[in-house]
């Protein structure tokens, strides 16, 4: 229910003006989000780097409506690209992009040229593009245009979401030589037609997928906090004999820290994904929503003032 109420919110501009207007919200926002400007990304991508993490990074955004819009989020990621490429933070950095801030929702081949050109500078730099995934309405499409992006940049990423009924049979057909799948959860509001709804459900459809993807041939990249999840993860990691080269843990910047920390010293590789940006608001809300202690850290902010 209040995940619910979280996520409507997360669509209103009224809430998001009263949100983002709140004296409170520079200090709930940095501990999700790097900062405004590619400086900041590149200052936090050092820091993580050298505690031996890798990191991909997401320039927020997801409202992107005009063609203007769009190719300004393309240039940014032309402009980070390089920058982590000149600071010698490549290929430990990669970039994950939304089709829908290229452009997606209003002009699919502009969102194509777009993430193509962002796939053609990361190969530049020497490193990856991740897509990710966003509502069930547009999962079919992202897939498209990962399976044409592949065809030139072979190692770009999938994300496949555990609450979609689909997703065991997408993991099948993506377990293959060659290819990077990014296993979570699921972050968006969906219909029980196309998404299982119980925890516990997701968890267990989580788990159906990630043994098809540790036991397939590609690299599978498993995006969750969950410790129960993570602990499957480390037991298949040893039952299939994958070392660090053959997988890897994800989880969100500032989300279990100490956890990611740990993982390290077992020897794991894991990658923090770390959002930067002024359009902050639909991620910081999506987030709020997944957990009630991130709520009570909102509410702490707030009383503080
Ligand atoms: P949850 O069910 O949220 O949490 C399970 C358990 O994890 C909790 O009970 C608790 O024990 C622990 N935990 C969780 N949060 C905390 C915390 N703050 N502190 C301490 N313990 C905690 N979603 C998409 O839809 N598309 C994407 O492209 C996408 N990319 C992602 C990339 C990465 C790297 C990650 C980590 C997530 C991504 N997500 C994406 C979000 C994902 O779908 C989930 O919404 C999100 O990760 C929460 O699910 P969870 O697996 O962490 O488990």
């Amino acid at each position: 229910m209040l995940r619910s109420v979280i996520l409507a919110a997360s669509r209103s501009t009224r809430v998001e003006r009263l949100v983002a207007t709140a004296p409170f919200s520079r200090d709930v926002v940095r501990r999700f989000v790097a900062g405004a400007r590619t400086d900041d990304a590149l200052r936090v991508t050092r820091a993580l780097v050298g505690d031996g993490l890798a990191v991909t990074l997401d320039n927020l955004g997801e409202d992107t409506v005009t063609p203007d819009q769009a190719n300004a989020v393309r240039d940014e990621y032309l402009t980070l690209l390089r920058s982590l490429a000149e600071a010698g933070l490549t290929p430990a950095a990669e970039v994950s992009v939304k089709l829908s801030a290229l452009g997606q929702a209003f002009d699919e081949h502009l969102a194509y040229d777009n993430v193509r050109a962002i796939c053609t500078a990361a190969d530049a730099a020497g490193t990856t593009v991740t897509l990710d995934m966003e509502d069930h309405t547009t999962t079919d499409s992202t897939l498209d245009v990962l399976v044409k992006l592949r065809k030139d940049f072979p190692s770009t990423g999938a994300v496949l979401q555990a609450y979609l009924r689909r997703t065991e049979s997408d993991c099948r057909e993506l377990a293959s030589a060659g290819s990077r799948v990014r296993l979570c959860k699921g972050a968006y509001k969906e219909p029980e037609s196309v998404a299982y709804q119980s925890p516990r459900e997701v968890d267990k459809s989580y788990v159906r997928c990630l043994n098809i993807l540790m036991s397939g041939d590609g690299f599978p990249m498993l995006a969750t906090h969950d410790p129960r999840l993570i602990a499957i993860g480390e037991d298949r990691a040893r039952w299939f004999d994958r070392g660090p080269d053959g997988f890897e843990f994800q989880m969100l910047y500032g989300i279990r820290p100490e956890e990611q920390a740990r993982l390290v010293g077992e020897g794991y590789a894991v990658r923090t994904y770390v959002p930067y940006g002024d359009d902050w608001y639909g991620y910081l809300m999506r987030r709020l929503a997944e957990r009630p202690a991130n709520l009570a850290f909102f509410a702490r902010a707030v009383a503080s003032r």
